[in-house]
Order: C-alpha cells, then sequence, then structure tokens
C-alpha cells in the first residue's frame, strides 16, 4: 500500500510570489501637461508649473501647469458660457449620450487608466484596476442614466440645475472622486470646473483628454491643475453655484467660512476614523480579512478606512492572533505588481504625518507591532501597523491618521462599543462584524456614521449615497441623493 503522505498547509509564514508586474508600455505620458479650458489644453498664463513625482520611486513623472487667478476665472468664465448657451439649454436625453459615452470611454481605457493611476498615486494596480478605474466608468454610466428621469428623482418637483460648479478632489481616488463629482454635476445640466490634487494631476488630465474625445461641448468641464491657492481661486470665484469638496476636515473648515454669506452651496466630504466592531460570534476569519481590508489594502488613504478595531474581549486573542498572522502575509512594495497588497504612501509630508502618529501612539503608551517586512529603498513606504492597547483618549483613536495603521481597543457590550465608536468627531463610516441580523440593526440605528457595512467594508456601488456627520461634512454622494445637491427644486 502506498504511503500515505500529509500536505501541512503553514498560514502562518508568507508565501513567496514571483513578481507579476504590469507593463506600462502601452500607457502614455507626456512630458509636460496643461490646463483643459473651453475645450483647449493651454499653458497657465503666467507659465508656472510644477511636477509630479512617482511616491514609489521617487521618479519625475510630468510637469503640469499651475493655474492662478487668472486661470481659474478663465475656466468659470467658459463654464458659464457653456451653461448658458449649450449645456443648460441641451435636451436631457442628449445630455445623457455624452455621459455615456465617457463612460464607456473610460470602460476601453481601463487598463491605462489603472496603470497611471498606480504610477501617480503610488496603490496597488490591483486596486487601481479593480476598484477605482470600474467604479469610475459606474459611476458616469449611472448618473447618465438619471440625466433625462429627473422628474421621477424628484417626483412633482421640477429640478433646475445649479450653474457652475466648482469641484476639488483629493490624491486619494483621483480618478473615482473626479467620476463621483462630475458625473451627478453633468446629469443634471450643470458645467464645471474641476481641480484635481497637486500630488495626483495624471489621471485628472488624461480624464480630460477622454472628455476632449468624447466630444462634449467646449466649457462644459473644464480641468484645472494646481494646489491649494488655485482650489480658493475655484472656491472664492463669485460666478461659482456650488462647490463639492472631498479632502481634509481643514480645509472643508477654510471652504466653509469662504461661502458663509454667499449665494454659494456646498458639500463637503471630509475626514474619518471608522469604527469596525467584531463581536463574538463574528465569523471570525472573514471579519479577520475585513478589517485587513478595511484599513491596508489602500495604504490606509480611505477618508472611510476602518482605522478604530473593536474587539469583543472574550475573542480578543484569537482576533489579535489571527490579525498579526495574516500582517505578516501582507505583500508591501512595488504598486505595478498584480501581488502587491500594500502600495506607496502617496507623498512625502503624508508619510510625515504618518510617522508623527506612530511615535505619538507609542508615546501614549499603546503597544505597536509591525510585520517583519522589507520596504523599498526608494520612495514612501510605511509598515502595516497594529497598536494594541489603544485607549478612548489616545491621540491615535480620536484624529485621522490617513495611513496603514489600526488602533485596537476591546468592548463588553453593546452599549459600551456605540457610546466609544460614537466617541470621536467624525462620523463618516463604520463596520459591524457578527452573526445576528438584529445586532447589526441595532447597531446601524445607533452608530452616528453616513455609511454602515454589515459583515464588509469598504464597498462601494454608484447606487448607494455615501457621506458623513459630524466633522466628516455634510451632503451626500452617488445615489439619488447625490444628485439633490446639482438642482434647484421649484
Ligand atoms: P489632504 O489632506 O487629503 O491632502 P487637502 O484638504 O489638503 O486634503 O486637499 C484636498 C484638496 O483640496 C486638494 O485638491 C488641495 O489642493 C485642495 N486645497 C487645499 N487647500 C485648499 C484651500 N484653502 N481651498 C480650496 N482647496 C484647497
Amino acid at each position: 500500500m502506498a504511503k500515505k503522505t500529509e500536505t501541512k498547509l503553514d498560514f502562518g509564514s508568507k508565501w513567496d510570489y514571483s513578481s507579476a508586474p504590469e507593463s506600462a508600455g502601452h500607457a502614455e505620458i507626456k512630458k509636460e501637461y496643461g490646463l483643459y479650458i473651453n475645450g483647449k489644453f493651454v499653458k497657465a498664463e503666467d507659465g508656472k508649473k510644477f511636477a509630479s513625482i512617482s511616491p514609489s520611486t521617487d521618479e519625475h513623472i510630468a510637469y503640469f501647469a499651475e493655474a492662478s487667478d487668472k486661470d481659474v476665472d478663465k475656466a468659470v468664465k467658459a463654464a458659464r458660457k457653456a451653461y448658458n448657451e449649450v449645456w443648460g439649454p441641451m435636451a436631457p436625453k442628449e445630455r445623457a449620450k455624452y455621459i455615456f459615452r465617457i463612460a464607456r470611454l473610460i470602460q476601453e481605457r481601463a487598463r491605462e487608466f489603472a496603470v497611471l493611476e498606480s504610477i501617480d498615486g503610488g496603490k496597488p494596480i490591483r486596486e487601481s484596476r479593480d476598484v477605482d478605474v470600474p467604479i469610475a466608468a459606474n459611476h458616469f454610466f449611472y448618473y447618465a442614466g438619471w440625466a433625462d428621469k429627473l422628474e421621477y428623482a424628484f417626483p412633482g418637483k421640477t429640478a433646475k440645475p445649479v450653474g457652475v460648479a466648482g469641484q476639488i478632489i483629493p490624491w486619494n481616488f483621483p480618478l473615482l472622486m473626479a467620476a463621483w463629482k462630475l458625473a451627478p454635476a453633468l446629469a443634471c445640466g450643470n458645467t464645471v470646473v474641476l481641480k484635481p490634487a497637486e500630488t495626483t494631476p495624471l489621471t485628472a488630465m488624461k480624464l480630460a483628454e477622454l472628455i476632449h474625445d468624447s466630444g462634449l461641448p467646449a466649457g462644459v468641464v473644464n480641468i484645472v491643475t494646481g494646489a491649494g491657492a488655485t482650489g480658493a481661486a475655484i472656491v472664492n470665484h463669485p460666478d461659482v453655484d456650488k462647490v463639492a469638496f472631498t479632502g481634509s476636515t481643514g480645509v472643508g473648515k477654510i471652504i466653509q467660512k469662504a461661502i458663509a454669506g454667499t449665494n454659494k452651496t456646498a458639500t463637503l466630504e471630509l475626514g474619518g476614523k471608522a469604527a469596525n466592531i467584531i463581536f463574538d460570534d463574528a465569523p471570525i476569519d472573514q471579519a479577520v480579512e475585513g478589517i485587513i481590508n478595511g484599513i491596508f489594502f489602500n495604504q490606509g488613504h480611505v477618508c472611510c478606512a476602518g482605522s478604530r478595531l473593536f474587539v469583543q474581549e472574550n475573542v480578543k486573542d484569537i482576533v489579535i492572533k489571527k490579525l498579526k498572522d495574516r500582517l505578516s502575509t501582507l505583500i508591501v512594495g512595488d504598486p505595478m505588481d498584480k501581488n502587491t497588497d500594500v502600495g506607496a504612501i502617496n507623498s512625502k509630508e503624508q508619510l510625515d504625518t504618518i510617522n508623527k502618529y506612530l511615535k505619538i501612539g507609542v508615546e501614549e503608551g499603546a503597544e505597536i507591532y509591525q510585520p517583519n517586512c522589507t520596504l523599498p529603498k526608494k520612495g514612501n513606504w510605511c509598515k502595516p501597523t497594529l497598536f494594541l492597547e489603544a485607549s478612548q483618549s489616545h491621540r491615535i483613536v480620536q484624529e485621522e491618521i490617513f495611513g496603514p495603521v489600526l488602533t485596537v481597543q476591546t468592548f463588553r457590550t453593546i452599549d459600551e462599543v456605540i457610546d466609544k465608536a460614537n466617541n470621536t468627531p467624525f462620523g463618516l463610516s463604520a463596520g459591524v462584524w457578527t452573526d445576528k441580523g438584529s445586532k447589526i440593526f441595532n447597531l446601524t440605528t445607533k452608530l452616528r456614521a453616513g455609511v454602515i457595512w454589515a459583515n464588509t467594508f469598504n464597498k462601494f456601488d454608484p447606487t448607494s449615497p455615501f457621506g458623513g456627520y459630524k466633522e466628516s461634512g455634510y451632503g451626500r454622494e452617488g445615489g439619488l441623493q447625490g444628485l439633490s445637491p446639482y438642482v434647484k427644486l421649484s
């Protein structure tokens, strides 16, 4: 009889995968990008430009024009003209055709966009390929569908566009945030001036090229690059009717003050400090995978990242053991490698912020745990980090770190965890892991968070509204609710 052999699977140690880099050969990067104003690519009036640097290699990627007040003024004027003369008067079903076309073109060029997003932003190609780009295309599809159906979205009312929207987006989901902002605005008949973040302008300018190819009339979408001063010029321009902003709570407050006393309306999607709560009856393996996914897979560069873990006390040991095991198998490194789980930190400034919090956490007395992984020599990198024995008053628990850092706390009762979870200035998202539907419903009614996931985390769909409470901002993006900020109802 043949001798029986036993195969042992060792899930505790890291599997070595051969690297599987995505090719970047097909993605065209120009030496220099202009501003997209009134259907043309133009230089900044004063000729100023800035460079975008790869966060994973420190290499120079391209130059981008830095828009001044004068350039922003040109963009707003172009948007106003297009609103008055073309886009506003156009039949909604005709507008829809353009938006559908943009969606289809994104699908056609999906691979190129994914590659460029990873080069410019540092996120793993798996994520830009499977999350950012497909959801961006879906967003345009979804809102294109609404363009000629607004009477059903707002029954008994007449929905008119607001006018010119100024839209400012951050660096964590550059293409996706542009889609979140542009699609509902265009579907409701508005024209736009959009500014991407200064560290991730590449896919926004590629999107400008794609929009140009789609034949969208000149001036309907204008994309200007630059830093905070360019953003402020958009916010403060007297002929902008609506401001849509995603970014830090600090800048959100500046914008709020800047538009106070004007007729401008705003939606602000700001920071977060999401609680991810594991009960003892949860499917522990799935929960651990969801926790890891929720905080580490985009380097924690997600406003709704599950950055605070609350684990029921009687399952603490097993959950922490599994978390540490899983952390040791995460692959940190080249964003272009299809095996990579955790990519580069988006900028040196952000890495400094994260490192500052790592120091604060240790000084506050939390127990730091990092897996034994080797980080690449060039670029901005941070090991996935756990802070065990964290407590409610710690700054690492209260403040947004925006990096791959998870604080771990325990709880005994439902009331205790609700109190702890709600006890931050933020209220963007939360996650609940339990076998019991009744617990889920109990928590979803009591957690003050705009989005609550149950037995999953960080799942997005164009049909679901997204937005926050408290210092996480106001207004909703996505879904039927995402149309409201872009219409005037009568
Ligand atoms: P983060 O901390 O995520 O970088 P920021 O709030 O600094 O977030 O940036 C988000 C976006 O806001 C970026 O496009 C940035 O250029 C822009 N921005 C920064 N400062 C201002 C400002 N004072 N007014 C308008 N936009 C700004």
